[in-house]
Parts: C-alpha cells; sequence; structure tokens
C-alpha cells in the first residue's frame, strides 16, 4: 500500500469556502431559500400561468433558479462533507438539516413543473418560444415531455406518498441483506471476517487469480441463501413499476428511462443491436488479455484482473501535470479549467479515515464553483478518476458560465460523455508520452470499455427480459433471473471467455442499478459509443471549437442537439460503428 506521503497527495485536501463561508453561513442561506421557495409557491399559483406574460415567466424562472441552485449547494455540501469526514457526528447533524430543509426547495420546482405541465400545448409552446426565456427554452419544452403520462393532481400526489413504501423499502431491504453479510477468509495476509461488498472487489480485480477464485467461491457462496430475498425485492419493484406504467399509459417499460434520458426509443434499440452486432470486438480483447496473463482461455474471474501491471507509482504533481496538458491539448480553455481545480484547492486527493473510497465530482450551481473528490495512491486507476472525473469539472466549468441552473445539467448519458472522452484522450495522450504507462492504462481502458460497450448493453436485454416475464405474470424468483442473466452475458462472452465458477447468472443480484432504477446501465454504453467515436473525430479541424460550444451548452438543448454540434448524427444508426472502429483500434495497439 502506498502511502500518502510517497504518492504526494499528503496536506491535498480542498478548501469549500467558495461553496460554505461558514457553517452558519450555509444554514442562513438554506433557511432563506426555504422561506424564497414558500413564498414563490404562493406568488406562482398554477392560475396565475394560464395567463402570465413572457417578462413575467423571465422573472418567475429566476427565482426557480435561484432555489434549484441553493438546493444544490446545500445537499452537494452535506454530500461532499459526509464523504470526506463520515465520522464526524457535527456533519451527520449537517446532513440531518440538510434531508430536513432541502425538500421544500423539491417541493416549490414540482410545484412549478405540475402547473407547467398542465397548460395547453400551444400556449406552453407559444410561451416558451419568447426570447424573454430563451436560455431556458429546452428546460420549459423538456418538462412537457412526461405530460401525456402525467396523472390528476390528486393521484400524483397518492402515488408519490407512496414511495417510501412502496419502492425505496424494497430497495432498502436488499442493501441492508447483502450489507449484512460477511464471511472468513484469507487473501494471504491472514485469515479475518471479510464483508461482502470487499469480497466482491477481490473477485474482481485481486492481483492474484486463485484469491480472485476463492474469494468468488465465498461471495457465491454468501449469496445463495439469500438470493430468494434478493429476487423478491426485484420482483416487487417490477410488478410495481409495470402497474404504475399501466396507469400512465406506458406501452414498454423502458418508455419512462427514455424519456428521462430524452432518447429516443430508436436510437436505444439501434444501440443495443449495434453492440450485439460488435460483439466480435469484444471477443478478440479477451483472447488477447488471456495471452497476456498466460492463460488459454480468460474466465469470469479475469475479467477486471489488470492485464498488464503498470511498474510505477505516479507522484500526484506529476499527474497534475499529465492531465492539464491532456485537457490542455483539446482547447486550452480546459487546459486553465483543469489548472484551477489545482492552483484554486478545489480537489481533495488525500487519502483518509473517515474518506469514502470512490471518485465524484460535484459543480452545485452556476454561483460558485465545483469540486473533485478522490483517494490518491499514485496507481492507474486514480489517474483515470482524475481524468474522469475533470472531465465533468471541466464540462460544468464552461457550461456553468453560460447556462441558467435550470438548465445547467445533462442527464447520465450526454454527462458521462465528456468523462468517458478524457479517459480516452488520457490513453492517447500517455501512449505518446509514455508507451509503458500507456499500455497498461489502455489495457485498463479496455476492460472498462467491455463493460460500458457491452456487458451495459446486455444487462439492458436482461432487464427486457425479466420485465416481459413479469408482464406476463410469471414470477420473477431466483431461479428465472438467474437462467436470463447467464443467458445475457453469454451472448458477450461467447466461447472466448468460461465461467468456471458460474459468477456470470449473479450479477443481477450483485448490481445494485437493477434494484435502484431501470434500464440505467444502457446509458454507459451511450456514453462509452459517443466519447469513443469523438476520439476519432477530435482530429478533424473545428472539433475543438465544436467540442467546446457542446460543453458549453450544458443541459440546454436535448441529446440529439447537443451530438448535432460536435457532427454527429443520433437518428442515424451507423452512428455507433464510429465507436467501434476505436474500439477495435485499441484492441490492435494492445497486439
Ligand atoms: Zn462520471
Amino acid at each position: 500500500m502506498t502511502t500518502a506521503v510517497e504518492s504526494g497527495a499528503q496536506g491535498v485536501r480542498w478548501d469549500l469556502t467558495p461553496l460554505a463561508p461558514s457553517e452558519e453561513a450555509m444554514k442562513e442561506r438554506l433557511d432563506a431559500a426555504v422561506g424564497d421557495a414558500a413564498a414563490f409557491v404562493e406568488r406562482w399559483s398554477a392560475k396565475s400561468l394560464e395567463t402570465i406574460e413572457p417578462t413575467s415567466l423571465r422573472a418567475l424562472l429566476r427565482e426557480l433558479a435561484d432555489i434549484r441552485a441553493a438546493r444544490y449547494e446545500a445537499r452537494d455540501w452535506a454530500f461532499m462533507l459526509t464523504n470526506t469526514d463520515s465520522e464526524n457526528p457535527a456533519v451527520l447533524d449537517i446532513r440531518a438539516w440538510v434531508d430536513n430543509g432541502s425538500p421544500r426547495l423539491d417541493d416549490a420546482i414540482r410545484h412549478f413543473e405540475l402547473a407547467w405541465m398542465a397548460l395547453p400545448d400551444d400556449r406552453a409552446r407559444s410561451l416558451a418560444e419568447d426570447g424573454a426565456v430563451a436560455r431556458d427554452r429546452h428546460y420549459l419544452l423538456g418538462v412537457r415531455r412526461f405530460r401525456p403520462f402525467m396523472l390528476s393532481p390528486a393521484e400524483e400526489r397518492a402515488l408519490s406518498a407512496r414511495d417510501a413504501t412502496a419502492v425505496t423499502a424494497w430497495q432498502t431491504l436488499r442493501d441492508r441483506t447483502l450489507g449484512s453479510l460477511s464471511a472468513r477468509f484469507d487473501d494471504g495476509t491472514g485469515e479475518r471476517e471479510w464483508p461482502l461488498s470487499e469480497l466482491e472487489s477481490a473477485r474482481r480485480a485481486h492481483p492474484d487469480r486463485d484469491v480472485r477464485r476463492r474469494a468468488q467461491e465465498t461471495s457465491t457462496a454468501l449469496f445463495e441463501p439469500v438470493l430468494p430475498v434478493i429476487a423478491h425485492c426485484y420482483d416487487s419493484l417490477v410488478a410495481d413499476r409495470l402497474a404504475v406504467d399501466d396507469l400512465r399509459g406506458h406501452d414498454d417499460p423502458i418508455d419512462q428511462t427514455n424519456l428521462e434520458n430524452k432518447i429516443d426509443a430508436g436510437v436505444v434499440e439501434a444501440l443495443l443491436a449495434a453492440s450485439e452486432a460488435h460483439v466480435e470486438i469484444a471477443h478478440r480483447w479477451f483472447r488477447r488479455k488471456a495471452a497476456l496473463l498466460g492463460l488459454e482461455r480468460l474466465d469470469a474471474v479475469d475479467l477486471q484482473a489488470a492485464a498488464v501491471e503498470a511498474r510505477q507509482v505516479l507522484p500526484w504533481d506529476a499527474a497534475r501535470r499529465l492531465v492539464v496538458d491532456m485537457f490542455g491539448g483539446v482547447t486550452p480553455a480546459l487546459g486553465t479549467e483543469a489548472e484551477s481545480f489545482f492552483s484554486e484547492n478545489r480537489i481533495d486527493a488525500e487519502p483518509r479515515r473517515g474518506k469514502t473510497s470512490g471518485a465524484f465530482c460535484a459543480w452545485p450551481s452556476t454561483r460558485v464553483p465545483g469540486f473533485v473528490c478522490g483517494n490518491w495512491t499514485g496507481q492507474l486507476r486514480d489517474l483515470v478518476m482524475l481524468a474522469h472525473e475533470l472531465g465533468h469539472g471541466t464540462n460544468y466549468a464552461l457550461a456553468a458560465q453560460a447556462q441558467t441552473d435550470n438548465s445547467l445539467r445533462q442527464g447520465i448519458a450526454i454527462g458521462e460523455v465528456p468523462s468517458t472522452f478524457a479517459e480516452l484522450l488520457l490513453v492517447e495522450h500517455l501512449l505518446s508520452a509514455d508507451e509503458d504507462l500507456g499500455r497498461a492504462l489502455l489495457a485498463r481502458e479496455l476492460d472498462q470499455a467491455v463493460m460500458a460497450a457491452y456487458m451495459s448493453a446486455a444487462f439492458a436485454r436482461f432487464e427486457q427480459g425479466a420485465y416481459a416475464l413479469r408482464a406476463e405474470g410469471q414470477a420473477l424468483n431466483a431461479d428465472r433471473l438467474n437462467a436470463l442473466c447467464e443467458a445475457a452475458v453469454a451472448k458477450v462472452w461467447g466461447d472466448a471467455v468460461t465461467d468456471e465458477l458460474g459468477c456470470g447468472k449473479l450479477w443481477w443480484a450483485s448490481l445494485p442499478h437493477f434494484i435502484k432504477a431501470r434500464f440505467y446501465t444502457y446509458a454507459y454504453t451511450f456514453a462509452f459509443l459517443l466519447a469513443a467515436g469523438l476520439v476519432a473525430r477530435s482530429r478533424e479541424p473545428g472539433f475543438a471549437e465544436r467540442y467546446e460550444r457542446f460543453l458549453t451548452a450544458g443541459g440546454s438543448a436535448s441529446p440529439a442537439e447537443l451530438m448535432a454540434v460536435v457532427g454527429v448524427d443520433l437518428g442515424d444508426p451507423e452512428i455507433w460503428n464510429d465507436g467501434f472502429a476505436v474500439l477495435e483500434g485499441f484492441v490492435e495497439r494492445m497486439c
């Protein structure tokens, strides 16, 4: 284990004062916003929207943007504190009062959106098209995509009132059931009690194959007895989602997710079909990776294990230069924005007690700057995370300069394009700067690419199968889910990957995605393939200027409009081939 001193990250902590000058100041800001939200609901009744003038609508949208900004500032602040100082009781109190106050802000936002959706089409459209509200045009039109599926206000209230028991309770039951599991295990450093989550990371990525296999066997044995409970949680949620779909008039279970992502069903189907059609590229990588690992064939337990060991620990300062150079190579503005995260102490990179293990970027609003959190140990995966999170950070930095708080954020599908693009550019950048490190990174990215471009699409197919069974009246028990899941992943693995320990069938139970939301994973496929396609386009003249415009647009346009800025036509089913061609090139470079 590298220490923070060796990796140079000791003392690299963020300074949150630009977001929250003090705890008191944040409390005052949230209290004031709660007051503003109540006044907002009072002032802008649903009735008042029926006759509102465009200039008044502009005033309304400004107030709404401030409420939204205050909401994200308070929530992100509490989130950032909890993730870096989770054992501090004062932080838990902060979280509690933010959790108490911020739903009032959600209420005001929902109040407006429901009233706005209730307006007749022609009235809403003429208001949204008025120059006075041009900056929030897409937001106004976008909210209305849910309109055809809206129920009466009383029904909407009844549905949301039961969320805590009908939805959250199943998710909590699943998390608690899995969270309580642990087993005795020895990874070579002495036997001790291992929680399931640690066993799961060991089975995926431990460098020793024997440890991976034993960790897999141990976690499978932990899963076996609880599978009926986890299956029941999933079955109940699927049944509930189908019942609500029926009330709302959705005829396909993927509809709701597509609406949230603002992506047409035809685009999603073309994406999934393209993933299936290009599966041979994944097989080529599996075979190549087996050779690198000295194996005859890759097994499921080897999928996430490093194929090429990186020889060195990268010091923090070198990583900073590397990623800032990489962003600066795309456009000077991106380089400047990336550098300011470091120079303004907006990154928390020091691993320490009380800090969670993941990485994230939070850009709360257009009024304050954004921050990145990670745990720097000098490993390649940390470098990838840094590039990924700064991909988000530089995107928000540009968008925040141009957009309102109503139009700042894209959905997850488009939102992951700049971060994935940054990861892939880092590979290109490193391959030219440091061949050895570049190859190790490329091998790692190929594993990620397989997850995004193939496995994530296969999971969407698994869900289609599960919802179809449930809609026919078949309960989703563990045996049926195992069989569906096994069949979906077997299509990706083909005969290039063995599954000696039977891990393929258990993905449905171990991944949280299917319980938390539905059809969440195809967004990764979408973002990865578009980002990979952009790598090829990035060499075309004029790309830098177009890419900057794409980032600056934030969430002010639909995914199709945003991608058109960088020359990508989402309606063209051939578009996914560009991403696969880049992926194929990456596999070739490893041969
Ligand atoms: Zn991300």
